[in-house]
């Protein structure tokens, strides 16, 4: 008999095994695409039903070198044959050392030491611990549509939508929410968006948030289950300014942001001279193995006491081998250009074919994550509207799938077709 609780990605399988065992499947689950993957190489999947994909969804996010980069595989082969597992904080290995001199590499100055996690949710919990340890304070206050994580602390932060903590609460307590400074929502100019928002943190700091039990600011530089878009970069630089004045962390969320999805190697690189205290990535930095890190001064981690982060698989020795694989290839084949230069050209042939389509409202991007948003941007979450936009979005995403594409939709009710190439990307494919 099948748990009722499995991941979704094996819905299809497991519905086959269903059929076979007559198991019983449980209705939470629900899979984006039909597709069941026979094998898959660089931006392409090769369906059991013999069909080729061009893969624009890699995974969440994930296998930005491509699926099976013959040198991700290769590493990963190899440590298979050396060791497999060893917990590292029992017995250190060699993968992982190489990853943080490699990671090290692309780190912001000063991040000079490293926490390693499975999964971007783990890793984000991590922040939090350290966060509170580090200043003896609650509060945790996150950007409004960010998306953090499904674990509960993760989930408590996170408002991309409401699908993401109702229904199993009471979530974590110490969080507050600050507003977007959403332009197209707000009926702004971005300069007029950003001077609100800020006005709302500090209001936020003087009614409900004591700055003085304010531990961190927690911010996707881009968000992206909230509808891939970019955060304004003057936002992100008074958030840092303010987070400064009042002796809270600045920790940036770069789990799907990070490892040159945006054209640069971090999402905050496109903000001049941002510096954050913590910076959690994961997804891009492993080609699919999992694994993820949260970096910080070795001051900062020192105040975390020992015990308090963990876990048995994190920093797994052949996840970390795939991560320096991972972190050449986009080195050597020079990735992040490839994302801004594809990204541009994708960004730019969907501007020109999508022009004057009235059920669009926004087509965006910066790098390899794109979103193409449906509906009127104004519209009430949980509206007719707002479902019709959803639909639109998710019929479009359907069709595509007729066409031998894979994308996927985003944003908080789901109106944002979200576009995620490898960075491996070819001219010809975009
Ligand atoms: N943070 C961000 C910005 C994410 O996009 C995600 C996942 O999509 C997470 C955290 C959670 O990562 P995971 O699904 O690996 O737990």
């Amino acid at each position: 008999r099948l748990s009722t609780i499995l991941p979704l990605t094996i819905l299809v399988s497991a519905y086959r095994l269903s059929v076979m065992s007559n198991a019983s499947l449980s209705p939470l689950l629900k899979q984006a695409t039909p597709v069941v993957v026979d094998h898959a190489s660089g931006s392409w999947i090769h369906g059991t039903d013999g069909r080729d994909y061009l893969d624009f969804t890699t995974g969440i996010g994930v296998t930005s070198t491509g699926h099976c980069h013959p040198d991700v595989v290769a590493a990963a082969r190899e440590q298979c044959g050396k060791i497999i597992h060893a917990q590292y904080t029992t017995v250190m290995h060699q993968p992982l050392l190489e990853l943080t001199d490699k990671l090290g590499e692309f780190l912001p100055e000063g991040l000079d030491s490293v926490f390693y996690a499975n999964s971007g949710s783990e890793a984000v919990e991590s922040a939090v611990r350290l966060a509170r340890m580090a200043t003896g304070r609650p509060y945790i206050v996150t950007v409004q549509g960010g998306f953090h994580g499904r674990t509960v602390a993760a989930a408590s932060l996170t408002t991309a939508g409401t699908k993401f903590s109702a229904g199993f609460g009471p979530l974590m307590s110490g969080v507050a929410t600050t507003s977007f400074p959403h332009a197209l929502r707000l009926g702004m100019t971005e300069d007029e968006a950003v001077d609100y928002a800020l006005k709302e943190f500090d209001f936020l700091l003087a009614t409900r948030v004591a700055p003085n039990e304010l531990a961190a600011v927690l911010v996707e530089p881009f968000l992206g289950d909230g509808g891939y878009m970019a955060v304004p970069q003057r936002y992100l630089a008074g958030l840092r300014e303010r987070t400064e004045r009042h002796g809270a962390l600045l920790v940036l969320d770069e789990v799907q942001a990070g490892c040159g999805r945006t054209g640069k190697f971090w999402g905050h690189q496109h903000t001049e001279g941002l510096r954050p205290d913590v910076l959690i990535t994961a997804k891009g930095i492993a080609s699919g193995f999992p694994i993820s890190a949260m970096a910080a001064s070795r001051d900062l981690m020192n105040k975390a006491w020992p015990g308090s982060q963990g876990g048995t698989y994190g920093g797994n020795a052949v996840a970390a081998a795939a991560g320096v694989a991972t972190l050449g290839v986009i080195e050597r084949e020079g990735l992040v250009e490839n994302s801004r230069v594809r990204g541009e050209e994708l960004l730019a042939g969907l501007r020109s074919e999508l022009d004057g389509v009235s059920e669009i409202c926004d087509i965006r991007g910066t790098g390899l994550m794109l979103g193409i948003e449906f509906g009127n941007p104004t519209a009430n979450a949980g509206s007719e509207e707002a479902a019709e936009a959803a639909r639109l979005a998710g019929a479009v995403q359907q069709a595509c799938i007729d066409e031998d594409l894979l994308t996927l939709t985003c944003g908080p009710t789901g109106n944002v077709v979200r576009i995620i190439p490898p960075l491996v990307v070819t001219s010809e494919e975009v």
